[in-house]
């Protein structure tokens, strides 16, 4: 049932998160109401308890022959429905409850043996039912369960940060398991731009997941890549032309650095074999992409004789709010001078650095790092893993700086949260360039091109083409700058950053961030800060008050004592 233009009981329902009992009646014909529900259910992420089907009156004047038909179907509905609910995992029962002629002794005790069964089903859910405690190994809290077996990114086992259990999640929200609903403010990294459960990227994976989730992409194709492909073109900066899906940004990261050696090796270029790249920046975890991070911040110490050495320069010192200064660029300059002819390419996150360090930096240091490549034989490649679908107010970074790089890889934001997916886009010169002589280029990972992953990209994609969110990350540019804005008058401060939908506060010391995180979950908001970085990137369709209360919890917390380490 419809509550309003968007929502139905089922969200209702699925908020409640209760244990759900799904009453039908066992006449002719209802089986296949029951199955539906039980689908609707399903694609609410909601399991039935329980399944009670309602004896039906019988009908008068049947002969002895249809009576006995009738009776055959009906028994076997629930029977039916045991196969269907045991197939699909459910280990809910199905009870048929009795017509009784009165409701008298005998007619209660017949409906209460009926019933005996779902008690037990019931109190599964809702322990308090019965008021008995759910056996141990349920009643343990997630997080303890949690903490003896997995790890969490970049932490200790020994020693490792609280983690909160979340149950569900929906718009701009998270959910915990024990009910907190909290304001969403990182995107869960980027990702989520359209906010939680859309119900289109939802419904895009449910097609995809019936229809084909995967098969290999060696020597097969299908409509969700080649659809997703044609569009990544259309929006892409002019002038790329092909396209390698990847499984993650990181591993997009390694298809860019093979594709640029590849490329140099193919037109002659053999000694090209070193990557320029910026201090202060964040490619990613696989052992190219860290070669190319951050040698201080980075993972260099720890992987110094395994990483390739590359070529690290000064990082853009010019800010994106200040007037541009050609300077930022001479150490880069200096380097092409002395070593230019061992460089196979740049690599950048353009506009903003991000894990590195949530700077902002002038578009013209682009135009200026493009013309000194082509000036050298190397290759532009920008990592818009992060930047990429309108987080900096263009659909691309590159767009700002009206640059075309001769790679591009983008992730993150690409399925809006739902899968993993990334992209390695580069032009045809780059394509050919690596193709020469019968080369073929070399990479091709098992999940390439999941098919899932790629109808979810095209919805995602459909979403953003509509346009909507450009208003969306100005209003949120708006929201951020006025909300930040009483954090430069606190001591802790040292600079306080928007740009699109990225509102920054850099802070003097490292924070407590175990401290600052209890404190945000108890203000019902999700920030995860780091280093010295408080810091939001909210989905698009956050809510302005939603952006209010992000930014006073940042406030409020760098006001508070022993929030820095
Ligand atoms: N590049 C940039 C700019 C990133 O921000 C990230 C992720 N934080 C990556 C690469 C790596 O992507 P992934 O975590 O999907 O491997």
């Amino acid at each position: 049932v419809a509550i309003n233009e968007e929502e139905y009981t089922l969200d209702f329902m699925a908020a409640l998160d209760l244990a759900v009992l799904l009453v039908g009646s066992n006449c002719l014909g209802a089986l296949n109401h029951v199955l539906l529900s039980l689908q609707a259910l399903r694609l609410k992420g909601l399991r039935p308890a329980a399944v009670v089907l309602m004896a039906p009156e019988e009908p008068e004047g049947l002969s002895a022959g249809e009576r006995h038909d009738r009776e055959r179907i009906l028994a076997d509905n629930p029977e039916f429905l045991r196969r269907r609910l045991a197939a699909w995992g459910e280990d809910a029962p199905v009870v048929v409850l009795p017509r009784v002629a009165r409701l008298d002794a005998a007619g209660w005790q017949e409906l209460a043996d009926a019933c005996a069964v779902l008690l037990p089903a019931l109190s599964r859910h809702v322990p308090s039912l019965t008021g008995r405690q759910a056996p141990a190994g349920e009643e343990e809290p997630l997080p303890l369960r949690d903490r003896r077996i997995l790890w969490h990114p970049y932490t200790s086992v020994v020693d490792p940060l609280p983690v909160f259990a979340a149950a569900r999640s929906h718009h701009n929200r998270i959910v915990l398991d024990d009910g907190r609903e909290l304001v969403d403010g990182m995107s869960s990294w980027w990702t989520a731009i359209h906010g939680y459960n859309h119900p289109r990227l939802v419904a895009a994976a449910q097609r995809q997941a019936g229809r084909m989730p995967h098969v290999m992409f060696g020597g097969l194709t299908h409509a969700p890549a080649v659809e997703l492909g044609e569009r990544l073109l259309t929006m892409l900066p002019q002038g790329l032309a092909r396209v390698f899906l990847a499984d993650s940004g990181s591993v997009s990261v390694e298809v860019a650095l093979k594709m640029a050696l590849q490329y140099q090796q193919g037109i002659g270029q053999k000694q090209r074999t070193c990557f320029l790249t910026p201090r202060g920046g964040y490619h990613g975890d696989t052992t190219g992409a860290m070669s190319v991070c951050d040698p201080v911040t980075g993972m260099h110490c720890l992987f110094t004789h395994m990483l390739p050495r590359q070529i690290f320069m000064e990082r853009p010192s010019c800010r994106f709010d200040q007037p541009f200064d050609p300077a930022s660029l001479d150490d880069a300059r200096r380097i092409f001078a002395e070593q230019g002819e061992r460089i196979a390419a740049v690599i950048l996150e353009p506009l903003v650095q991000g894990a590195g360090g949530m700077w902002f930096y002038h578009p013209d240091y682009l135009r200026g790092m493009a013309r000194l490549c082509r000036e050298h034989g190397a290759l532009l490649v920008f990592d818009e893993i992060a930047t990429g679908f309108g987080r900096t107010g263009t659909l691309f970074a590159a767009e700002r700086a009206g640059v075309c790089p001769d790679i591009l890889c983008c992730g993150k934001a690409l399925t809006g949260g739902v899968m993993t997916l990334a992209a390695t886009a580069c032009t045809e010169e780059v394509a050919q360039g690596i193709c020469r002589d019968g080369m073929v280029f070399m990479h091709g990972p098992t999940f390439m091109g999941n098919a899932l992953a790629c109808a979810v990209a095209c919805a995602s994609l459909d979403i953003l083409a509509e346009g909507r969110w450009q208003e969306q990350v100005a209003m949120l540019e708006t929201a951020l700058t006025a909300g930040l804005a009483p954090c430069r008058e606190l001591p802790q401060v040292e600079d306080v950053r928007v740009l699109g939908s990225i509102g920054v506060v850099e802070t003097t010391r490292p924070v407590n961030m175990a401290a600052m995180q209890d404190f945000f979950v108890r203000r019902g908001v999700w920030i995860r800060p780091f280093n010295r970085l408080v810091y939001v990137m909210p989905p698009y369709v956050s809510p302005r008050e939603d952006v209010e209360r992000l930014c006073a919890a940042m406030h409020d917390v760098l006001s508070l004592p022993g929030m820095l380490a």
